[in-house]
C-alpha cells in the first residue's frame, strides 16, 4: 500500500470528542465558561498570570499587537524566518518589520543581528520559536531591555518548550501560541496570549470583541464602544477541546522528542543532510523537524513526495515575498543564513500519534537520499 505520511498532524481521541459533546449538549456555544477555563489552564502550565483566548494565533498576534499599542511610524524587529503572520499582523497596524538574519546553527534570530536593527523607532522585538526551539533569550532579554522595547514572543511552535529552566509563556513581555491542527494542541482554528501585564490583559480583551467595555453600574444592558475592532473570539466548543488537548500535551511533547532522537541519531553523520541545533540551555517541543539538504533540494523533496512523505517547506523567507519587497523594498540576498537555510530547507514528517513502522519508514526513506 502507499504511505501517505504528513509533516504533521492532530491526535484527537474519545475523550476530546466527549468533551467537545458536552459543550454542544450545554447552554453555552461560546462566550460561556470553557474560555476562562482554557485561558487559566494554559496560563497555569505556562507560569504566566493573564491568558486571552483568541480565534486563531493570527488574531492573537493582532491581539499583542494591539496591546503594546503599535502604531504607524513604529518598527518591530523580527526574524525572516517564519510564517507569514508574525509580520503580516504588526503591517496590518502600520508598522514595519525590520528583520533580522538568523543564526546558521540554531535558525533563530541573532541576537547581535537585533542590535545592529534595534533603533529610535523599534517598539517591540518580535521572536519566533523555530521548529519550537526556543530563542537565545539571555541575549535577547538584555537586549529589549538595555533599548527599552516590548519582547513578543510568538511562540506557534513552542508551547510546553523550555528555556533555562523556565516555560516558555513566562520569559517575554507577551507570548503568543497557536491552535491550529498541525501545531501540539489544536482547538481546530485557536490562539492565546500570555502576559502578566494587567494593562496589556484588558486591553486585549476588549479588542478581541469589538472594543466593547461593560459598566454594570449604568444598567446591566450597559456597553459602549471604547475602541473600533472585531470579532476575534474563540468559542466554548473549541475551549472544550483545548483544555482536553492539553492534559495531553506533556505526552505528545514527550513522543515528538523521542522520535526527534531517533533522527538525529539515524543521520547522524550523513553527508548529504544537516541537522540544525538548539540553543544553550532550551529545550524544544519540536513542532516541526527541518533538515537541510546538500545537493539539488527540488528532486529530494520529489522523491520523498513520490515516497508518500508529506514533506513541506518551513519556510521561505518574507524578504522574497511579493508584497514585502513591493512595499518595503526587501530583495533576495538581504539576509543570507535565511536564504541559505531555504534554499536546503526540508521539513519530514514529525507528530505524536506516529507509528514505529512510519518512524523508520520516514528514516529509511531520507538515508536513501540520492541527489
Ligand atoms: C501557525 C503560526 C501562526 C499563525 O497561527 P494561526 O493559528 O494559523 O493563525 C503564526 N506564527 C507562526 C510562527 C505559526 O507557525
Amino acid at each position: 500500500m502507499k504511505k501517505n505520511i504528513p509533516y504533521g498532524r492532530q491526535w484527537i481521541d474519545e475523550t476530546d470528542i466527549r468533551a467537545v459533546e458536552k459543550v454542544l449538549r450545554s447552554d453555552w456555544l461560546t462566550q460561556g465558561p470553557k474560555i476562562e477555563e482554557f485561558e487559566k489552564k494554559v496560563a497555569k502550565y505556562c507560569n504566566a498570570k493573564y491568558a486571552v483566548a483568541f480565534s486563531s494565533g493570527t488574531s492573537a498576534l493582532l491581539g499583542a499587537y494591539y496591546a503594546i499599542g503599535l502604531e504607524k511610524g513604529d518598527e518591530v524587529v523580527t526574524t525572516p524566518l517564519t510564517f507569514a503572520a508574525t509580520s503580516n499582523a504588526a503591517v496590518y497596524f502600520g508598522a514595519k518589520p525590520v528583520f533580522a538574519d538568523i543564526k546558521e546553527d540554531t535558525l533563530n534570530i541573532d541576537p547581535s543581528e537585533i542590535n545592529k536593527k534595534i533603533g529610535r523607532k523599534t517598539k517591540a522585538v518580535v521572536c519566533v520559536d523555530f521548529a519550537g526551539n526556543p530563542c537565545d533569550y539571555e541575549n535577547i532579554l538584555k537586549i529589549s531591555r538595555k533599548n527599552k522595547v516590548y519582547l513578543i514572543e510568538d511562540a506557534s511552535h513552542a508551547i510546553g518548550a523550555e528555556y533555562k529552566g523556565k516555560k516558555i509563556g513566562s520569559i517575554a513581555d507577551i507570548t503568543v501560541f497557536s491552535f491550529h491542527p498541525v501545531k501540539h494542541i489544536t482547538t481546530g482554528e485557536g490562539g492565546m496570549v500570555l502576559t502578566d501585564k494587567r494593562e496589556f490583559y484588558e486591553r486585549m480583551k476588549m479588542f478581541r470583541s469589538h472594543g466593547i467595555i461593560k459598566n454594570l453600574e449604568k444598567g446591566g444592558w450597559y456597553y459602549e464602544i471604547k475602541e473600533l475592532s472585531f470579532n476575534f473570539r474563540i468559542t466554548d466548543i473549541q475551549c472544550a477541546l483545548g483544555i482536553s488537548q492539553l492534559k495531553k500535551l506533556d505526552k505528545f511533547i514527550e513522543k515528538r522528542r523521542k522520535i526527534a532522537e531517533k533522527y538525529k541519531k539515524a543521520f547522524l553523520g550523513s553527508d548529504k543532510i544537516i541537522l540544525s541545533r538548539q540553543e544553550q540551555g532550551a529545550k524544544s517541543a519540536f513542532h516541526i523537524f527541518p533538515i537541510q539538504v546538500l545537493g539539488n533540494r527540488r528532486k529530494a523533496f520529489d522523491d520523498f513526495k513520490k515516497a508518500g512523505l508529506g514533506v513541506q517547506v518551513h519556510y521561505m523567507p518574507l524578504n522574497l515575498h511579493p508584497f514585502y519587497m513591493k512595499k518595503f523594498g526587501y530583495k533576495k540576498g538581504d539576509f543570507p543564513n535565511a536564504e541559505k537555510y531555504y534554499e536546503r530547507a526540508i521539513t519530514i514528517p514529525l507528530f505524536p500519534k506516529m507509528t514505529a513502522d512510519e518512524i523508520n519508514y520516514v528514516i529509511e526513506t531520507v538515508k536513501k537520499i540520492n541527489v
